[in-house]
């Protein structure tokens, strides 16, 4: 553990199904078993609580992401590792987040929409596309790719550990975590 730990907000983005809460996991239980704060703020949670009622016309999903950018910011300077896992498909409202909190790592969770649909982890694909869900990312809304993001898991060629280490190097790399010692023989080390 660092003697005193640093705040930083790591921010997922992509398309629903690309594998953002998966990789969250995959952090969270790895931070926290290295002592670590963490909190998650995972999207669909923040729409059942912080933004109940919100729709997802381009205006609500701004302010979805601005509330959530509002708390992400408040446990970052009180030096919390924070997740989040939002789908956040617009890029303006992405980087006023970014250069509010500054402990900022933008992940660009990409996988091809196709395999996404084909993944179809909460069914939501089949309705969107049966017309049962209106404006959906992807089928009939935008998705602006991050442009510059400080991470890119391209979850379609990576396993789950593959794109995790991704973040843990750059969070490493920026001073936020310790290095991990080299593994040795005969222990269960998960990084690659
Ligand atoms: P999201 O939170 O972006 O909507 P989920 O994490 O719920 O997506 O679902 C992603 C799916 O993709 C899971 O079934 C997961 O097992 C699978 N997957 C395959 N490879 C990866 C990877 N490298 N990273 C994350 N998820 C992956």
């Amino acid at each position: 553990m660092l003697e005193k730990q640093r705040g930083v907000t790591i921010w997922l983005t992509g398309l629903s199904g690309a594998g953002k809460t998966t990789i969250c996991q995959f952090l969270e239980t790895e931070l926290r078993s290295q002592g670590y704060k963490i909190e998650v703020l995972d999207g669909d949670v923040v729409r059942q609580n912080l933004s109940k009622g919100l729709t997802f016309s381009k205006e609500d999903r701004d302010e979805n992401i601005r509330r959530i950018g509002f708390v992400a910011n408040l446990l970052t300077r009180n030096n919390v590792i924070v997740l989040v896992s939002v789908i956040s498909p617009y890029r303006e409202i992405r980087k006023e987040v970014k250069e509010k909190i500054g402990d900022f790592i933008e992940v660009y969770v990409n996988a091809p929409l196709e395999v996404c649909e084909h993944r179809d982890v909460k069914g939501l694909y089949k309705k969107a596309r049966a017309g049962e869900i209106k404006h959906f990312t992807g089928i009939d809304d935008l998705y602006e790719i991050p442009l510059a993001p400080d991470v890119e898991c391209q979850t379609n060629q990576e396993t789950v550990t593959q794109s995790a280490n991704k973040i843990l190097n750059k969070l490493e790399d920026l001073g936020y975590i310790n290095p991990l010692p080299l593994p040795q023989l005969n222990n269960n080390y998960s990084r690659i």
